[in-house]
């Protein structure tokens, strides 16, 4: 039922996909919902990790002591109560029809921080690797279905089978930085050349752990510059 009412949600109302109202949205969120949603003014992120900083183009201290391999990230918004509750239904109600909703803000982001003729534009898409079997219990992975939206939006080749994951690794929630960083040692190989500027690809950035392992290995096979697209960033506790 769930899946006939989203197939005629242009036509028929349809639950908003947060609060529930009625609606015939084609991004499945109502207008109120929407209003917001992609923000208007973007408050300052660190260029590197984009969390959330005073000034814009401060780095944060974390980016600043100890930088990530990664170079530079952008996303589309917080990780906060309506994106939790998007990615949940995304990862693990096997309901991909929320996407195009989750993808607005990242794709707005993208639109603003690359103004035509693009600059430091990366070459092809590389979307976070999970491992075969969390693949297999899932049924997908998800940073691949949000690379290949955004490939086809942006017109950039998805190199889905570039970075696999090699190490089955314990689940990161709950690990700090440093932990994070031990618990994925080892846990990703390339298996393909690539272009010197790639971007990762991922629903959310925690702790930027994740990202910062990939990143490595992918500059260990060559690639020159790293940039991250992520749907929802977590704000650093402070
Ligand atoms: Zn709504
Ligand atoms: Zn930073």
């Amino acid at each position: 039922m769930k899946f006939l009412a989203n197939l005629t949600r242009m036509l028929i109302p349809a639950p908003c996909f947060l609060c529930g109202a009625n609606t015939t949205g084609e991004s499945g969120l109502c207008a109120s919902c929407l209003l917001g949603w992609v923000p208007v003014a973007r408050a300052p992120r660190c260029p590197q990790c984009a969390t959330g900083v005073a000034m814009v183009g401060l780095l944060c201290a974390e980016c600043a002591q100890a930088p990530p391999a990664f170079d530079c990230t952008h996303t589309g918004q917080d990780f906060n109560a309506a994106t939790r509750h998007l990615v949940h239904q995304l990862k693990f109600a096997r309901q991909p029809w929320v996407l195009p909703a989750l993808l607005l803000p990242l794709v707005d982001q993208i639109e603003r921080a690359y103004p035509a003729p693009r600059v430091d534009w990366p070459q092809a898409l590389i979307p976070m690797p999970i491992h075969p079997q969390r693949r297999q219990a899932r049924g997908f992975n998800q940073a691949r279905l949000i690379a290949d939206q955004l490939g086809r939006r942006f017109d950039l080749p998805v190199l889905g089978q570039a970075a696999v994951r090699v190490k089955a690794s314990a689940p990161q929630s709950g690990l700090d930085a440093a932990a994070r960083r031990k618990n994925l040692r080892d846990a990703f190989a390339v298996r393909q050349s690539l272009p010197a500027h790639v971007a990762i690809i991922d629903d959310v950035m925690t702790t930027g752990s994740s990202a910062a392992v990939l990143a490595r290995v992918l500059k260990q096979a060559g690639v020159r510059r790293v940039t991250v697209w992520v749907l929802a960033r977590t704000p650093r506790p402070d």
